[in-house]
């Protein structure tokens, strides 16, 4: 029997820009979705905390998902999933490595979605999705357990590389698995959705375990404390911090919330060896002597409120930063966070320790694999058309411009953008019509620990200032009987002979009539509607949002 249904992959994310991954994998009505992902913020978007790929077509379609399979666990791959699970009113299928999975339970359990189970594969496993078998294969990243998915129906197979490098010589030893994308070549791979980070750069990436002795070379010239900022989730980065410290007889700290999380569940899951006698608890640093320590910290991309950056701004409760410190940056600026990271640089100088840079030294290989490693890629797969995704739209071009050098024909590569889905039957591949695509902003945690809503509040505080609103009504009728009060605090660009501030002392006013009309008379109902206005009137005047606290008092 000739297959005759029509493979449709939709990108809801990932492609045109660097974040939010998401992908549709559809075949007979059936729908196996890949990575759920979310992106930062940019510095313009004020006030919001996260954005989502917009995924409006998996609401409408959240009966015919038959799994969620995960490539790995960074933040633009699993970020969204406790966002998408509350919105798809049930509970596919999920599926990662073991790592992935628990980074991601623990995820949602934050989110008190703790009913979810995921369900852990390994390597080379497979398992049915409706009319695909889906099988993952094992690749190397700046994170444990990192995939590639082969999605299997009866038109053909496709594959989704997650992010890939091919690293000869891997922190865990395990190298990707060249031998299995060769067979799916050999048996003649239909698509190729592949990883288009660095196809900016020619050449090959920098081996993991280069970094090692790398950071070693550094340690060696350091005489005061050490501290090295990394990602969190950068486990076997983390590893050779951790075995560079010993061979100088350093111990190490782990500091920030997330390095502590992180490489807890990684010693757990046999990722990375720590011996108990290393570690140093974050209340002895201080007596600690300088040179016997290594610290590791989480902020390593400037990020606000993280250890580092509280370290550059003299603001960690643990770690006091001073002449003789030298700070290892392991990592580089995700573009968008350079001049935070900047900044924090330029704080640490300022404080007296010494910054080493991967400019400086190479302490950083990345993740993802550069020109000949794409090339690599797509020689091994031999695929007969080929999707570049994850990436914005000039490393899109030029990993369609790798595969073309390779012998593909333009005519087989789809340069594709959000929510164009790519359609192939039996009698070819074409873009199908456009889907609803787009961003979702999340402002503030709508779930979530008590920790997270006070970092929120202060960014906030930070950011934008606060409006306190005090409101007098009547005791008979809700209505107001004195001008609100209006006090503000570090607001931008708004001062007291404002007319602004006459506007919004109107607005509150309305809002205060609206509900009296409305005959809502509970104080914490009326100031839940006085927040919502001032907060809306505010943002549309000043395309701010500061913390807004409405007071109702009645008389
Ligand atoms: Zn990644
Ligand atoms: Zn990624």
């Amino acid at each position: 029997m000739s297959p005759r249904g029509t493979l449709r992959i939709l990108p809801l994310g990932g492609l045109g820009e660097i974040g939010k991954n998401m992908m549709v994998v559809e075949y007979d009505g059936r729908i196996v979705v890949v990575d759920t992902g979310l992106m930062f913020p940019t510095p313009d978007q004020l006030g919001i905390d996260l954005v989502l790929p917009d995924f409006a077509y998996l609401r409408e379609r959240a009966d015919d998902i038959e799994a969620i399979v995960l490539t790995h666990g960074h933040e633009d791959h699993v970020g969204a999933l406790p966002f998408v699970l509350r919105q798809l009113g049930r509970t596919p299928k999920i599926y990662g490595g073991p790592l992935t999975a628990a980074m991601v339970r623990s995820k949602l359990d934050e989110h008190r979605l703790r009913e979810v189970t995921v369900e852990d594969v390994l390597a080379t496993q497979s398992f049915e999705a409706g009319p695909f078998s889906v099988e993952m294969v094992k690749m190397a990243h700046s994170i444990p357990d990192a995939f590639a998915v082969a999605l299997t129906c009866d038109l053909g197979t496709t594959l989704v590389t997650g992010d890939y490098k091919f690293d000869q010589t891997p922190v865990d030893g395990v190298p990707a698995d060249v031998g299995r994308l060769a067979e799916l070549g050999r048996d003649g791979l239909l698509l190729l959705c592949g990883d288009s980070t660095n196809a900016d750069r020619p050449g090959v990436s920098l081996s993991e375990s280069s970094v090692g002795p790398k950071l070693e070379e550094v340690f060696g010239r350091c005489n005061g404390r050490i501290v090295v900022t990394c990602f969190a989730s950068n486990i076997h980065r983390v590893q050779q911090v951790v075995d560079a410290a010993a061979v100088l007889g350093r111990k190490v700290s782990l500091v920030g919330r997330s390095m502590r999380k992180n490489v807890n569940i990684g010693r757990t899951l046999g990722h990375i060896d720590v011996p108990e006698g290393m570690l140093v608890g974050p209340k002895e640093i201080e007596d600690f002597p300088d040179n016997k320590l290594v610290v590791i910290s989480t902020g390593s991309q400037g990020e606000p409120l993280s250890a580092l950056r509280r370290m550059a701004h003299g603001d960690h409760p643990q770690v006091e930063l001073h002449d003789g410190d030298t700070v290892i940056f392991s990592a580089t600026p995700i573009p968008g966070n350079e001049r935070a990271v900047n900044e924090t640089i330029n704080r640490i100088y300022r404080l007296g320790a010494d910054v080493i840079t991967a400019a400086d030294v190479p302490v950083h290989a990345s993740g993802h694999g550069y020109q000949e490693e794409l090339k690599l890629m797509l020689n091994l797969t031999k695929p007969e058309y080929v999707m570049p995704v994850h990436g914005d739209h000039r490393r899109l071009r030029l990993h369609s411009e790798l595969a073309e050098a390779v012998g593909v024909p333009p005519k087989s590569i789809f340069r594709g953008e959000n929510g164009l889905p790519l359609e192939i039957d039996s009698s070819g591949a074409r873009f199908g019509d456009r889907e609803q695509a787009g961003m979702i902003f999340v402002d503030g945690v709508d779930v979530g620990d008590i920790e997270d809503v006070a970092l929120r509040d202060r960014r906030m505080l930070s950011a934008d200032g606060i409006f306190i609103v005090v409101a007098t009504i009547s005791e008979q009728d809700g209505r107001s009987v004195a001008p609100p009060e209006i006090i503000f605090r570090g607001v931008p660009f708004v001062d007291e002979s404002d007319a602004f501030v006459g506007e919004l002392r109107q607005a509150v006013d309305a809002s205060l009539e609206r509900s009296a009309a409305e005959e809502i008379r509970e104080i914490d109902l009326l100031q839940d509607h006085l927040h919502d206005d001032v907060a809306e009137f505010v943002y549309e005047r000043l395309r701010r949002r500061p913390m807004i606290l409405p007071v109702v008092v009645e008389v």
